[in-house]
């Protein structure tokens, strides 16, 4: 079933991912060689906290923090951990949901470690592209499939692979909810967008193929063949007047 948010609704969920995008934010400023992802783990659970909202990732399905924190060949669901250091280097993919009352927001980002290589900042920067177009789909009357569409040609025509395992989602009362919205796809094609829609659109983009295999933790997805990966993603409302970017545009609905 097709959920679709009141204005009102809309404006609950732009909060909730104001605090996402805050929570981010902390995580990337403090993202720094020698840092653990566990500690930018316990300073996005402060910020949440301390300003009103809750985890929304911390016991969903068992998953036992509050950001998915994703480094190099992981593609998502990276477990915070004090065993994991970042380097000089290193890209960090840190994912992050929140309720506020009642209202889930999701939110990701990929972030450099110090000095990258280039490929690693094409890699990033396509994805956050990637994300851009998708987006800019977000209109009463365009299909889901011009989303994966979009994604599609934008990572593809870098030279970069699209994931296919993991996908975008509605999100609202509930951090998932349907539809599903692949990276891939047909122009046209699939639900048409009516104002009130929300989507998490989240491109994950690989240097190499698009395989993933899973850890023996049940939750780390790292790319099969050890290349890089990349994830953007945005809580994007459809209205009349185009997409509305939650969390990060302020718009009186
Ligand atoms: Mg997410
Ligand atoms: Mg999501």
């Amino acid at each position: 079933m097709i959920v679709l948010k009141s204005p009102a609704e809309l404006e609950t969920m732009h909060r909730a991912n104001a605090l996402v995008h805050g929570a981010l934010a902390v995580a990337a400023e403090a993202a720094a060689p020698g840092v653990s992802t566990l500690e930018l783990d316990r300073l996005a659970e402060d910020y949440i906290r301390s300003h009103g909202g809750v985890p929304a990732f911390k016991g969903y399905r068992g998953f036992p923090a509050t950001l998915c924190t994703s480094p190099n060949d992981v593609i998502v669901h990276g477990i915070p951990s004090r065993d994991v250091v970042l380097a000089e280097g290193d890209i960090l993919s840190i994912d992050c949901g929140v309720v506020l009352d009642g209202f889930y927001g999701d939110a990701a980002i990929t972030v450099p470690i110090g000095a990258i290589s280039d490929t690693a900042r094409r890699l990033t920067e396509t994805t956050r592209r990637c994300l851009e177009e998708a987006v800019a789909q977000l209109r009463p009357g365009n299909h889901l499939g011009d989303v994966g569409a979009a994604v599609q040609r934008y990572a593809e025509g870098a030279g970069f692979g699209v994931v296919r395992d993991f996908v975008g989602h509605g999100i609202g009362k509930a951090l998932h909810e349907e539809p599903q919205v692949p990276n891939y796809g047909e122009p046209g094609q699939g639900l048409a967008f009516k104002p009130g829609l929300v989507l998490a659109i989240e491109p994950m983009i690989t240097e190499g193929s698009w395989g993933v295999r899973v850890d023996r933790d049940g939750w780390t997805a790292r790319t099969e063949d050890g290349k890089l990966a990349a994830h953007f993603e945005y809580s994007v409302a459809v209205t009349p007047d185009g997409p509305w970017i939650l969390g990060v545009e302020s718009r009186s609905s």
